[in-house]
């Protein structure tokens, strides 16, 4: 199995809702932001090579909500077409994508605009995703709504290349599809593991390497009491198998692994306390 982290660009979010609860005063020790209290975010995706199967997890923001998102300050896109090439891919060789979930940041990238309609950009592949994701996609809570945008996924069920996934299941040796709840129902959660890989890719359940204490949950988190369980069952199991956890959302840390200590803290390994 090879895996790569590859970066589809950055955006700015507010440090107030990416840390909910925590005080400013406690999370700037961890993470930076700017004078208008933006955090710069990573949108990272994983290329998975394993046997026949060419598998990318998330296809970030994509470029046709850009503008209309503004306020996100974007910077940095990538095109797939251009970030495959230089990996020795075409778009047409991808044969599954699996979405963790369907906010923007992390499917829009599924289509683009080409001559004033959608097409899609991975067009051979199979796109997995939660049936229960998939339901709330189509009939959102109003305080999710925002998140979700039609043209991102349509496209992709009636081209017939939509797989909805009941319960976590295996989408070939080595890759397994968990489920987390909380930041959105049936979250999924991909789990490597293979000679020398070990990694879980954390999605929204843990954004960012500064979020690995279990009570420091997003404001965006559809269920926070939800959500602290789902994460403290991830960073459990990552910390007892020593499994590497990628922040799909740290500009700073792609990835880390983490360990408890006598007191029951998550730390990243690097660190002492
Ligand atoms: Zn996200």
């Amino acid at each position: 199995m090879e895996v790569t982290f590859l970066e589809t660009g950055r955006f700015f979010a507010d440090g107030g809702a990416m840390f909910g609860a925590v005080p400013k005063t406690a999370w700037c020790r961890r993470y930076p932001s700017d004078e208008q209290n933006g955090c710069i975010l990573a949108m990272r995706s994983l290329l998975i090579k394993v046997g026949d199967r060419l598998i990318l997890v998330d296809t970030g923001a994509g470029e046709k909500h850009l503008k209309k998102l503004a306020w996100y300050r974007f910077f940095g896109y990538r095109d797939w077409r251009e970030l495959l090439r230089e990996q020795g891919y075409a778009p047409a060789d991808v044969t599954d994508v699996v979405l963790t979930h369907l906010h923007f940041d992390h499917c829009a990238g599924c289509t683009y605009r080409r001559e004033g309609s959608l097409a899609l950009t991975f067009p051979q592949a199979r796109h997995w995703v939660s049936r229960r994701q998939w339901e709330n996609f189509k009939h959102p809570h109003p305080l999710e709504q925002a998140s979700f945008f039609p043209e991102d996924m349509f496209p992709v069920e009636q081209a017939g290349l939509l797989h909805v996934l009941d319960a976590p299941a295996a989408l070939c040796p080595g890759v397994w599809l968990d489920q987390a709840d909380g930041h959105t129902p049936g979250q999924l959660v991909p789990r490597l593991t293979d000679d020398g890989v070990c990694l879980v890719f954390a999605g929204d359940v843990i954004p960012l390497a500064a979020s690995v204490s279990p009570e420091w949950i997003s404001a965006y988190d559809l269920a926070p009491t939800v959500s602290y369980d789902a994460k403290l069952r991830l960073l459990d199991e990552a910390a007892r198998t020593r499994r590497q956890i990628c922040f799909c959302h740290d500009a700073y840390t792609p990835s880390a692994r983490i360990r408890k200590t006598a007191g029951g803290l998550f730390v990243l390994e690097r660190e002492q306390n």
